[in-house]
């Protein structure tokens, strides 16, 4: 075949599988197999550069910097809606229209209002050629290159399509991503993200398109801008988008009257809990295109649309007290201590504050009565302040200049919000921090020791530090409060099992900072043992893949520090791993197979399982579907994974098999 011919027939077919991976929900291939198509094409596209194409499936993967984003014009204003907040006010709307319309057919179109970023793309022949943001309403941001990495938005159009047209619609981040990404940052000593919408706004400003490609970006498309409009409605401008391959959602509903507006509304109200992204509202649209026209514009917003706003969960109470908490990083948090009320069902004791700017910027004082309000965080946070209610003679809220535990001066760099307590060796909350982080789950996970009682040995002063968990004697602990013997024989049961644990989890579980599970694995991976990254410098680090400037300086900051030294070295006198295993590690031996993990077992801990299928070159996966090649099961196996597991058909193996499996 010629090499055009077959650039083009693959570009065609990983088009139309990102498609169905992302879009239909209905993978068709693996994805290795895709991963394998995609490389294909990679190689083919780097040998002959002179059949480029801005909109091959390669440019998904990012990679171009954009120094400043250039503003553009918008062809049509991007207004913003009205809104609405009762019956009333939809009736006003309502009248409104009939004012200009009086037709006896005249429907509406419901839509979700995803609460996200507005975006209008444009296509041509098919193609995608340009992405901008809503910025003012009249110009915006080209955020071309970043937009082309995100999976649900098409960059080559499939069937009967308009030559040149706009279609508008929302980037979000869905709140399980946003939870992990989250999570991943935590584990990697970084502040939490505040809310999914602000980051999926960053996201798309981010200059590096490859980092932008990297965060879990969506899209749900809502509005067809042309000129040459050939549908007659918003319900079959929708239809066909969906025909040409665009992410259109699956909620909505064609009203004739304001009973069944409202009835779309009362239903989402209750169930917008229920799903992964977050909405504020429902928008009502005139569903006949030649209405719209009619009706046209205010200055501001469609004379044929409006929101129908939610309401936010908000309760008013009083700010007790501030106290501060003190990460294993050092990092300061603010935390407000609120008089206990309700809100949306759950007694509220605290609310987040985030750092300095955020309390600078509500202008707290002392028992000032704030409103708190519930979004898609777990903790509520204070959005502002009755100034009315305030006494006259209380008192403005002062950050700390001091850590609250170690009284050591805080520190604070120009560019981040956070505070942080430096003394790492001596600030007692950073010291248990650490030594909490060693014994979790992903990290030693060390059976038979709680948070608690970290706190309780450090207390005894039986422990500063985690190496001091292997020279625990029997007699100290025993005469700690509550520790019965059995307890007791837990703990070196868990501490002697612990040894087991691969180097890269060890490696996790030093607690170096920006070292999340991922890097330690990079590096874990790359360097084989300590010794040997102990020798490494800062620009050696850096040639790996995924470390850059701020993880190789924490790494080479981390390992040349005596204590840390110390620590490892009393950590290998009692046995710890600090060496990739190379007995069992064949790297290709699972050769991608997918794996999904459910129930107890006897001779390995879950982590232990995942971390065996992701050293032999295999795949974790959290849920079942019908690209799972195995189901390993143990003891108190999940009944609904059992059934879906026979559902499609997959194999269901056992311990010992997969032990054999990796044997053989
Ligand atoms: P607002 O920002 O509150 O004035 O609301 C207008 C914004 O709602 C638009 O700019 C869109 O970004 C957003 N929006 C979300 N979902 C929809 C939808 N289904 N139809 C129209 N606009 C929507
Ligand atoms: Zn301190």
């Amino acid at each position: 075949m010629n090499v055009e011919k077959e650039i083009l027939n693959l570009r065609a077919e990983i088009h139309k599988h990102t498609h169905l991976y992302y879009v239909d929900d209905s993978p068709e291939i693996s994805d290795y197999e895709f991963d394998v198509l995609l490389n294909k094409l990679i190689i083919l596209e780097n040998k002959h550069p002179e059949f480029y194409d801005p909109n091959s499936p390669t440019q998904r993967v990012g990679g171009k910097i954009s120094k400043n984003f250039v503003n553009v014009k918008h062809e049509y204003p991007m207004y913003s809606l009205d809104n609405s907040y009762s019956r009333t006010d939809l009736n006003d709307f309502h009248s409104r229209v009939l004012k200009k319309i009086s037709n006896e057919n005249l429907s509406y179109f419901c839509e979700l209002k995803f609460d996200g970023v507005s975006i209008n793309i444009t296509y041509e022949n098919g193609y995608l050629v340009r992405a901008v943001t809503r910025g003012d309403g009249v110009s915006g941001d080209d955020v071309t290159e970043n937009v082309k990495t995100i999976k649900t938005i098409p960059l080559k159009l499939k069937g009967d399509f308009p030559d040149k047209f706009q279609i508008r619609g929302e980037i979000f981040i869905g709140l399980n991503d946003f939870k992990k990404m989250n999570h991943e940052r935590s584990s990697n000593g970084l502040e939490p993200y505040m809310n999914p919408r602000n980051t999926a706004s960053g996201s798309l400003k981010l200059q590096d398109s490859y980092e932008v490609s990297r965060r879990p970006l969506q899209c749900f498309l809502y509005q067809i801008v042309s000129d040459d409009n050939n549908y007659s409605t918003q319900e079959d401008n929708l239809k066909f988008a969906r025909n040409w391959g665009f992410n259109i959602s699956k909620s909505f509903k064609l009203c004739n009257t304001i009973d069944d507006i409202s009835e779309f509304i009362d239903y989402w109200d209750k169930k917008r809990n229920s799903l992964d992204f977050e909405i504020d509202g429902i928008v009502i649209k005139v569903n006949q295109i030649k209405y719209q026209q009619i009706l046209g514009f205010t200055s501001k917003y469609p004379r044929w649309a409006i929101a129908y706003k939610f309401k936010t969960m908000q309760a008013q109470t009083l700010l007790n007290s501030i106290t501060y908490q003190v990460g294993r990083t050092g990092a300061i948090t603010p935390v407000a201590n609120l008089e206990p009320v309700l809100l949306g069902g759950t007694i509220v004791k605290r609310a987040s504050l985030h750092n300095e700017d955020q309390i600078n910027k509500l202008d707290l004082y002392l028992h000032d009565t704030v409103i708190i309000e519930k979004g898609g965080e777990i903790i509520p946070k204070i959005v502002d302040v009755e100034i009315k209610k305030r006494d006259f003679n209380s008192v403005k809220v002062q950050f700390i200049q001091n850590c609250p535990y170690c009284l050591s001066l805080l520190k604070k760099n120009k560019s981040e919000a956070q505070h942080y307590c430096v003394n790492s060796f001596s600030c007692p909350p950073q010291i248990t921090g650490r030594i909490q982080h060693f014994i979790s789950r992903k990290a030693m996970d060390i059976n038979g020791i709680g948070k608690e009682t970290i706190e309780l040995m450090f207390e005894n002063n039986l422990i500063s530090n985690y190496s001091d968990l292997y020279f625990l004697n029997k007699e100290s602990l025993l005469n700690l409060n509550r520790m019965a013997e059995k307890s007791v024989e837990n703990i070196f049961e868990g501490l002697e099992n612990s040894k087991k644990v691969p180097f890269e989890r060890v490696l996790f579980a030093l607690g170096i900072r920006y070292v999340g599970q991922t890097v330690a694995k990079n590096l874990a991976k790359k360097f084989k043992s300590i010794d040997n990254l102990i020798l490494k410098s800062y620009d050696e680090l850096i040639e790996v893949d995924e470390i850059g400037d701020r993880i190789a300086r924490s790494v080479v900051k981390f390992l040349g520090d005596s204590n840390n030294l110390k620590n490892i070295e009393k950590l290998k006198m009692v046995g710890l791993k600090f060496e990739i295993d190379s007995t069992i590690i064949r790297k290709s031996i699972l050769n991608n197979k997918t794996f999904v993990i459910s129930g107890v077992f006897e001779d390995h801990s879950r982590e232990e399982l995942k971390s065996l299928i992701d050293q032999n070159g295999g795949k974790n996966l959290s849920s079942i579907s019908s690209k799972t090649n195995f189901l390993l099961a143990g003891d108190k196996v999940g009944p609904s994974k059992l059934k879906k597991a026979k559902d499609f058909d997959i194999t269901i193996i056992d311990e010992k098999y997969f032990i054999e499996m990796l044997n053989n």
